[in-house]
């Protein structure tokens, strides 16, 4: 069994209150340390599935003294998000109090940590990570929130600034298996998107701007690298938001596999001893955010889709049709979404969602820069 912790957190109203739960195997302080966390949106539970078959793998690994290295995992992150039942359906990706989204706002350590340690940076790798992973904690650890939510950012923070693999399990609407992470980290993550038998891998060049959860930590290396460009600082956490899926792929035999692929992933980067077996061939290679079509529903309607996830499409293909329910004429009581890339569609919604203008209705991800997405993010809903 893992070694279990419980952090309270502020309690926001009388007589309730909530907490993280962490569990971690392998010796704390060993390297290389991966930190796992799955649920920042709440009512996403395939990476909680596999963290559920997960566990028990990682008992017996324990057992058998396989664990080199450090494993923190948190089985479900948001015990806040969790709580927000409203009206018979659950509302996980906002927090209501302030309606922010649940992974954004992470802290931003860039500051504190040249304040700190950037005089001291020198040509020592090994030295200058050290020093930063300690700048980092110790300002993080300084840090008195006052709300509930800045401060689980601030503990979620704190047990990953210092791993050296940083997985946050999301999901997805409707969606093949992909990936998000920073430009700096492709191809040296080849091992993951090809263990996890990813479909789509999607990066940030140079690295996410975002301070997403994994954006935070994905991008603080790059951006002290930029810094401080005489000194050796190496990209030393590979931070990637793992999207499983669609948000009802919660089932045993997905759960299973995402667990055993996690195990052996773990396996490549030495966390724990022992042969993963030859790695499975790559399903696709990464693409930039900028190649990435968003299809943004042009009005208000009833959305259905003319292609399923994974689907290859080409330039001009119809993707989705908004109905306008109130019209009854067929020449023009449907809207038609196309594609404006060659690419894999890898993310959508369910068919009948009600939709609005401006709303998230696809993602494909495409090998060319597209124009009309230069400098966005893509982190639009
Ligand atoms: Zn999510």
């Amino acid at each position: 069994m893992p070694r279990v912790k419980k952090i309270p957190l502020v309690s926001m109203t009388p007589g309730t209150s909530r907490e993280l739960t962490v569990w971690r195997w392998g010796k704390a302080g060993a390297r290389p340390k991966a930190y796992l966390q799955a649920s920042i949106h709440a009512n996403e539970l395939p990476g909680a599935m596999a963290i559920h078959h997960l566990a028990p793998m990682l008992d017996a690994a324990e057992k058998k003294g396989q664990i080199k290295g450090e494993i923190v995992v948190l089985p479900h992150c948001n015990p806040i998000g969790l709580s927000q039942l409203v009206g018979n359906t659950h509302s996980g990706r906002y927090e209501h109090l302030g309606r922010e989204n649940f992974n954004r706002n992470y802290p931003d350590l860039l500051a504190p940590v040249m304040e700190k340690v950037g005089k001291k940076l020198g040509k020592d790798a090994a030295a200058n990570v050290t020093m930063i992973r300690k700048a980092a904690l110790n300002h993080l650890s300084g840090l008195e929130p006052m709300k509930e939510l800045d401060q689980m950012r601030i503990q979620l923070m704190s047990m990953s600034v210092d791993a050296d693999m940083v997985l946050d399990l999301h999901c997805d609407a409707e969606a093949s298996l992909h990936l998000f992470m920073s430009r700096r980290d492709w191809p040296s993550a080849r091992d993951l998107a090809a263990q996890l038998g990813v479909e789509a891998t999607v990066y940030n060049a140079p690295y996410p701007q975002t301070m997403t959860f994994s954006g935070a930590n994905g991008s603080f290396w790059a951006r002290l690298q930029e810094k401080f460009p005489a000194a050796a600082v190496p990209q030393a956490c590979l931070s990637v938001t793992v999207e499983y899926r669609g948000q009802h792929d919660v089932n045993h035999t997905l759960g299973a596999s995402d667990a055993t692929n996690l195990f052996k992933f773990l396996q490549r980067r030495g966390v724990i001893a022992g042969n993963p077996g030859p790695l499975p061939k790559l399903k696709n290679d990464a693409t930039p955010m900028s190649g990435m079509d968003v299809g943004y529903c042009p009005r208000n309607g009833m959305l259905v889709y003319l292609k399923p996830k994974g689907a290859k499409v080409k330039t001009g293909e119809a993707i989705a049709e908004v109905i306008d329910f109130y019209d009854p004429n067929p020449k023009t009581n449907a809207t038609r979404m196309v594609s404006r890339t060659d690419g894999i569609l890898f993310s959508r919604k369910l068919d009948g969602r009600l939709c609005w203008p401006g709303m998230v209705a696809f993602r494909i991800a495409g090998a060319k820069d597209l124009p009309h997405r230069k400098g966005l993010s893509g982190l639009d809903d």
